[in-house]
C-alpha cells in the first residue's frame, strides 16, 4: 500500500525537495509513498486570492484566514478521508518517535503549512487538526516541519531501510538514545574503538551497548532518562 502524504502550503515548489534524494526519493520513484501538493492560495476567494489579513486586536504580521484554510482542509480530506491532519505549529505537541510510527502505520498524513504569523485559532475548533511542533525553534514556515515529518515516516516505511533491525535499534525507539558507533580505522589520531567492540562475544557487546545508552540518556537528556526509568516501574 502507498503512504499517501498531501500538503496544504504556500509554496508547493519546496516538494519533494530533500526528500526527491536518497532513500526518501528512492521510495517515491518505486511508489512507496506518493506526494500530493495542494496551493492554499486556489481556496482564496476575492480577486486578489488573498490568503492572510492583519492580526485582530492589532500587532506585526498577517494571519492565514480561517475561511480560506478551511476551504483547503476541506478539500485535502475529500482527497484523503482517511488521512490525519497535522498543522505545523511551535505551541503543537513536540513530534516524537512513537508518533511518526502510528502516522506510517497508517494510510498518510495531511499537513497544514504555515506562514506569518500563523493560522486564525477558529481553524482548530472546526476542524479536526491535530497541532504539531518540530521542537522549540521558530521557522519562517511549516514547510520544512513537514519536511521532518515526512522524512521520519519514509523511512519507516516497509522496504524502505535495507536491514530490518536497523529502524528499531535507534535513538527513542527503546526511549533511550543510541549507543555509540565506531568504524575503520582501528586507531585514529591515537584514539582506538572500545576493545569489547572487537570482542566478538555478542552477549558482552549488547551489555555494553545498553549501558552506553543509558549512560548518554542519563547525562544528556535527563527528561527521557525520568520517563525510561517511571515506564520500568
Ligand atoms: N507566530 C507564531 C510563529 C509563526 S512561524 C508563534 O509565535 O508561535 C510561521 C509558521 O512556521 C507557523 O505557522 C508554523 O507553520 C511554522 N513553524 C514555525 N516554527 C515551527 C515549529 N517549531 N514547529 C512546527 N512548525 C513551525
Amino acid at each position: 500500500m502507498t503512504f499517501a502524504a498531501t500538503i496544504l502550503t504556500l509554496y508547493p515548489e519546496m516538494f519533494p525537495g530533500p526528500l526527491r534524494l536518497s532513500l526518501a526519493g528512492r521510495a517515491l520513484e518505486e511508489q512507496k509513498w506518493s506526494l500530493d501538493t495542494i496551493q492554499i492560495r486556489d481556496f482564496a476567494t476575492d480577486k486578489h486570492k488573498n490568503v492572510d489579513d492583519t492580526p485582530a486586536g492589532g500587532g506585526a504580521g498577517m494571519v492565514l484566514k480561517v475561511d480560506v484554510l478551511a476551504a483547503a482542509v476541506d478539500h485535502a480530506k475529500r482527497m484523503q478521508p482517511m488521512a490525519p491532519i497535522l498543522a505545523m505549529t511551535p505551541r503543537g505537541k513536540p513530534i516524537s518517535q512513537t508518533r511518526i510510527r502510528e502516522l506510517s502505520d497508517g494510510p498518510g498524513v495531511t499537513i497544514l503549512c504555515g506562514r506569518f504569523e500563523g493560522f486564525d485559532e477558529r481553524v482548530f475548533e472546526g476542524r479536526e487538526i491535530e497541532e504539531v511542533s518540530v521542537g522549540d525553534i521558530v521557522l519562517s514556515g511549516g514547510e520544512p516541519a513537514a519536511l521532518i515529518i515526512l522524512d521520519a515516516c519514509i523511512r519507516l516505511l516497509p522496504g524502505v531501510m535495507g536491514a530490518a533491525s536497523s529502524g528499531t535499534e535507534e535513538s527513542f525507539e527503546e526511549g533511550l538514545l543510541e549507543y555509540p558507533q565506531y568504524t575503520r580505522p582501528q586507531e585514529w589520531e591515537g584514539r582506538t574503538i572500545p576493545e569489547v567492540l572487537r570482542s566478538g562475544d555478542h552477549a558482552k557487546i549488547a551489555a555494553w551497548r545498553k549501558q552506553m545508552s543509558e549512560d548518554h540518556t542519563r547525562l544528556r537528556r535527563p527528561d527521557l532518562w525520568d520517563r525510561y526509568n517511571g515506564d520500568r516501574d
